[in-house]
């Protein structure tokens, strides 16, 4: 819907084939998205960027209930010790559904030229025999209508894939012949495993955000206030110890946690909803911009091209800075060289992002089984681990990480000379007596 925005400025008609129908009374999950059942959390970044391709969009969720929320003074964060951020990061909390509804509502009201088929499968790309380096629409199928030989076919100037990690692009390239081959991808997978489990409360706790990471990031739990007094609990471990979703186990791992304060809330809390357990977390890169030859007029974006590790809330943020330099990309009119310079250009932005998320994840393998943990990595990795032993200790130090976490600023911040003084010699709380 981001891509549909954008394109949008440029393109009299813009086309989202949609393969879910999606929930037309109120915010509902939808299967094409199987990941929205667990808790998503946009960072501020985002939130920037939204706002920026939709100016009423925050006024409008928060009509709808979405929170305003300070993910500095109202945030609990748990890195080794309770660590409280005293200046305001300003920003709102909604529900994953509510804001893909709201976003939707947003492009039926200011663009009445960017139509949705839902019900729609893409199965191919389409090209011309005598312009075979150019695609010029799809193939698509309705659904339930899986034996009606007579798929329909869209003609477009410009096809952008964002069917998430699902995409069938690496396929769709090489059906289309021509010579056109798969990219290779990068796979760095720490086996984390999610349970999510949506909860009602009538009560205010002081916390609306509460992360909390156990030492070395194994076990992580994060709760989150949502519209309607909805709150999402998330509990996440890696290596495959992966939280349970029975209730005695699912509470058991909470309490395991080094901070009580998310078990505490969960006891006073009433389920709404059972345990969703999520597995696919990988994080994968398929790197679309070393492919030697692109067809012209055909992108991709989004978890499409990049799945990130969901434990840092970054997916939706990149999919968003994805949109807007797409945008600047139409404007610059590129012409033939679009899908080329898109495609470098998106490797730019996830290039940051991807060393965040899998700096931290141990046991990094490439997809064909080969250690990718440069040196660089590893002490990257000790260096981010240093990091994080200061954040309760120094103010400065757990800001700079907040904004890093919420991509307001690169992760090489962490390394300003400021930030390495104080990091080499910060008394962390390891050091201190317990008593
Ligand atoms: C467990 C988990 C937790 C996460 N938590 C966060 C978080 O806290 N914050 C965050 O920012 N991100 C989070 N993410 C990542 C986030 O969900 C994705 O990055 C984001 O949804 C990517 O958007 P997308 O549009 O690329 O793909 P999706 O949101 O997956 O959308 C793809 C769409 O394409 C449709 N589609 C697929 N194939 C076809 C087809 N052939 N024809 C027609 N339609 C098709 C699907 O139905 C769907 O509507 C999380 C991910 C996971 C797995």
């Amino acid at each position: 819907m981001l891509a549909a925005r954008v394109l949008a400025d440029t393109f009299r008609q813009v086309t989202v084939l949609e393969r879910d129908v999606y929930p037309h009374d109120r915010p509902d999950f939808r299967p094409g998205v199987p990941q929205s059942r667990q808790l998503h959390v946009l960072l501020l970044r985002g939130q920037h960027v939204l706002e920026q391709l939709f100016p009423q969009l925050r006024s409008h969720l928060l009509e709808l209930g979405a929170l305003p929320h300070d993910y500095g003074t109202q945030s609990l964060y748990y890195y080794r010790a309770r660590c409280h951020v005293s200046h305001r990061l300003d920003g709102w909390l909604c529900s994953r559904s509510l804001l893909e509804w709201q976003i939707r509502r947003e492009l039926l009201a200011s663009y009445p030229h960017i139509h949705f088929l839902e019900g729609n499968v893409v199965t191919h790309l389409l090209s011309e025999p005598h312009t075979p380096d150019v695609v010029t629409g799809v193939q698509f199928q309705t659904r339930n209508h899986k034996d009606d030989l007579s798929l329909q076919r869209l003609d477009a100037d410009l096809v952008v894939d964002a069917s998430g990690g699902s995409s069938r692009a690496p396929q769709w390239l090489q059906m289309l012949g021509n010579g056109y081959e798969a990219p290779q991808e990068t796979v760095v997978d720490a086996q984390l495993g999610y349970a999510t489990r949506f909860y009602a409360s009538s009560t205010h706790a002081p916390y609306k955000f509460i992360s909390i990471q156990s030492p070395g990031g194994r076990r992580s739990g994060s709760l989150l206030e949502l519209e309607e007094g909805k709150l999402v609990v998330v509990l996440a471990g890696k290596h495959g110890d992966y939280p349970p979703q029975t209730n005695d186990g699912y509470l058991a791992f909470a309490k395991a946690l080094p901070d009580q304060i998310l078990y505490d809330r969960i006891c006073e809390l009433a389920p709404i909803t059972p345990i969703y357990g999520y597995r696919r977390t990988a994080n994968r890169w398929r790197h679309f911009e070393q492919l030697k030859t692109v067809p012209h007029n055909f992108l991709v974006m989004g978890d499409a091209f990049c799945m990130f590790n969901p434990v840092y809330g970054q997916g939706m943020t990149v999919a968003a800075l994805e949109a807007r330099a797409l945008h600047a990309c139409l404007k610059r009119r590129h012409g033939r060289s679009l899908s080329r310079r898109f495609h470098r250009i998106n490797a730019r932005i996830i290039r940051m992002p991807w060393l965040l998320a899998t700096m931290v994840d141990q046991g990094m393998r490439s997809a064909d089984a080969s250690p990718i943990a440069h040196n660089h990595g590893s002490i990257m990795r000790r260096y981010m681990d240093r990091v994080t032993m200061c954040l309760s200790a120094d103010a400065h130090v757990l800001l700079s990480f907040v904004k890093v976490v919420h991509m307001l600023q690169s992760p090489f911040a962490l390394m300003s000379p400021s930030i390495l003084f104080r990091v080499l010699f910060c008394h962390t709380a390891e050091r201190r007596p317990s008593g």
